[in-house]
């Protein structure tokens, strides 16, 4: 199964008539996760017509309120549509406060149970996974703290060569044998190699999610050889002034990371609202980074 990534908003702090600020849904095949929940995100998923009540995990990045504005209103509808499962929410502990506050003020009682993992955005850290998935903390440099996070898949079980197995008809037990890499031995006694009947496990994917930033190399050794990369690049390069005094990035900072990491793509977004026209900043991109393409709102991403 393919990654499949949509993005739900693509502006930095202010939105724009076209652009919404930040949330991207990750369908790793496994799992729905949502990165940030920005003001408007629950609107965009109804739009993108993304399964709202099949994310599992919620990972918000840092509490600037282009950021997780928007998780109050998605967790009180998951709430009117009668959500039974555990909602699980990855952030900083005063999140939790400040969602406390707004419940408690509009007499909310969620009919769900809420489990919150407090992460320390300063360090790289796994903090969930499961047999098919690792999640990381990277650490960024922004105004407060700030984690960007990487999803990696754990290492797949050999694939069945079929062709080669429908001859046999062998009973489900012996092809996890094969799956799991061993060889298999018939009931007349003859030995079958392992290799003669599967083929190599598909490629372990990998994602990383990293906004809002600085240019900051110290996170290059935690995506070095990843899939794909996603880049804050707030500004062009004629405000690179303004994007360090704000701890932003432009767009050629964003693919100056990705060419150090040797990512195979690099994706950027939350551009500021000064920009109508993007191009300008994918061309500057690409002079560093060739394989660099715009996050829009609405666009999927498959890799
Ligand atoms: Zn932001
Ligand atoms: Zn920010």
């Amino acid at each position: 199964m393919p990654f499949v990534l949509t993005i739900l908003g693509s502006s930095s702090a202010a939105p724009t008539s076209e652009r919404n600020p930040s949330a991207q849904v990750l369908n790793t095949g496994k799992h729905l996760f949502l990165l940030d929940c920005a003001e408007g995100t629950q609107m965009q998923l109804r739009k993108m017509r993304l399964k709202m009540s099949s994310i599992e995990r919620v990972f918000i990045t840092h509490l600037h309120g282009d950021h997780f504005f928007g998780l109050i209103g998605l967790m009180t509808t998951w709430h009117l549509l009668g959500r039974k499962d555990v909602l699980h929410i990855y952030s900083v502990p005063e999140l939790k406060e400040a969602l406390d506050v707004m419940m408690k003020v509009s007499r909310t009682t969620l009919n769900y149970q809420v489990e919150y993992h407090f992460i320390e955005p300063e360090l790289h850290s796994l903090i969930f996974e499961d047999k098919f998935i690792e999640v990381y903390t990277l650490p960024l440099n922004h105004r407060m703290p700030t984690c960007g996070y990487l999803f990696k898949e754990k290492p797949k079980s050999l694939n069945l060569n079929k062709s080669a197995i429908l001859k046999l008809a062998l009973p489900y037990p012996l092809l996890q044998d094969l799956k799991n890499g061993k060889d298999i031995t018939l009931p007349d006694g003859k030995i079958i190699s392992n290799t003669s009947l599967t083929l190599p496990p598909s490629k372990q994917l990998s994602y990383a999610y990293c906004t809002d930033t600085s240019y900051f190399e110290p996170l290059v050794k935690y995506i070095t050889g990843i899939d794909v990369l996603f880049h804050e690049a707030t500004f062009m390069e004629s405000e690179v002034k303004l994007a360090a005094e704000k701890l932003h990035s432009t767009a050629s900072e964003a693919a100056q990371i990705a060419k150090l990491a040797g990512v195979k793509q690099l994706i950027i977004g939350h551009f500021s609202s000064r920009y109508k026209e993007l191009d300008p900043l994918l061309l500057e991109a690409t002079e560093v980074f060739s394989n660099t393409v715009l996050a829009k709102d609405g666009f999927v991403f498959k890799f």
